[in-house]
């Protein structure tokens, strides 16, 4: 394994022996090439530089107390990817050359895959661009889809704990019929700026009401929103949040647990109501809220400092089932390697 210092690593890039890499040319995918360069030849007039054909994933390997390396529902980043694809018109890439190449690229770095105790684990980051030059706003001929990994820190240093969200009412990241159900870098160049005001203003994240009636909650800048009450998960439904496979997969754990769960519009003012509100993704699983301040309305809704017990509860499930301490019932985790 290599030296490096897992747990003071942060959320960067830090370099890999490999990278695989698939060519999409004359209607079709090509083989499975391995890459040890870091960088992409690229033609200047390529469609992902000019009109944002580009989508990408994200998901995590991690090393297991029993000496396994687990992924964890590859075959729903896979699906995510192929509804993207369709969202800005590139050609959808097969669920099994999408977990091939992801089981590839993991083995080829497993010296790069973190110890189970340090808490950091294997990003694997895919990525599907549009390469064949273009002036003309039109979808590209040509496809790079490439999986880079990189080991990445864990999100809690010194235990699990809750932050303040600020909701940005004069930024949209997305627009009720645009694209925020796909994953595509523009979303993110869109919400850079409100992202830096948020940290200025001393939050963890922005939160985002619907684009339209600005009613809503919609989401935070990468992580989706649940709140509970009443033994009721309750989580955005809403046409520009990103569906999040964290949060659909705390939706069946919640339930497993015997809460309700509920899947509909949430009026900002309701959050008054919630006894715990948290933002979820592949990042944290879970990243309790302390309070959602919504400075221009003159509210702030307040759930606590420390994380409510179904946080807690629905964190460790979902944590214990990644690494294969917890039952994985749903057959969500593919052993990568033995
Ligand atoms: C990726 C992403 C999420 C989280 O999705 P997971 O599949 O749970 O990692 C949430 N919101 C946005 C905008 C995202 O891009």
């Amino acid at each position: 394994m290599e030296n490096i210092d897992w747990k003071s690593l942060g959320f960067g890039y830090h370099k890999t022996d490999y990278n695989v890499r698939c060519y999409y040319r004359n209607g079709q995918w090509g083989e499975i090439e391995v890459s040890s360069e870091e960088t992409i030849p690229m033609h200047m007039a390529a469609t992902c530089l000019h009109y944002g054909q580009e989508a990408f994933e994200g998901l995590k390997a991690y090393r297991c107390p029993d000496g396994k390396v687990r992924v964890f529902r590859p075959d729903e980043n896979a699906a995510r990817l192929q509804s993207t694809c369709r969202g800005i018109m590139m050609p959808e890439m097969p669920t099994e050359k999408f977990v091939e190449m992801v089981k590839t690229v993991v083995r080829l770095n497993e010296r790069f895959i973190p110890p189970y105790e340090s808490g950091a684990t294997l990003y694997i980051r895919p990525l599907l661009i549009g390469t064949s030059a273009q002036v003309g706003v039109h979808p590209a001929d040509e496809y790079l889809f490439l999986i880079f990994v990189t080991p990445v820190g864990p999100y809690f240093k010194g235990g699990f704990f809750a932050n303040p969200y600020v909701i940005v009412r004069e930024y949209d990241r997305s627009a009720p019929l645009g694209t925020g159900i796909y994953k595509v870098g523009g979303n993110y160049a869109a919400s850079l700026q409100a992202n830096q005001k948020a940290h200025e203003m001393g939050y963890a994240c922005e939160f985002y009401l619907d684009a339209k009636e600005k009613k809503y909650i919609d989401e935070a800048g990468a992580a989706n929103f649940f709140g509970i009450k009443n033994n009721t998960y309750i989580t955005p439904k809403s046409t520009s949040i990103l569906p999040s496979i964290t949060n659909k997969s705390l939706m069946q754990l919640a339930e497993d647990l015997g809460l309700k769960v509920e899947r509909r519009q949430i009026p900002a003012e309701e959050l008054e109501t919630f006894e715990e509100a948290g933002a979820c993704g592949t990042a944290a699983v879970i990243s309790p809220i302390s309070r959602i301040d919504d400075v221009e309305a003159g509210k702030s809704y307040v759930f606590g400092e420390k994380p409510g017990p179904w946080s807690e509860k629905l964190f460790n499930l979902l944590r214990g089932i990644q690494y294969g301490i917890e039952e994985d019932k749903h057959g969500w985790t593919l052993v990568v390697i033995e």
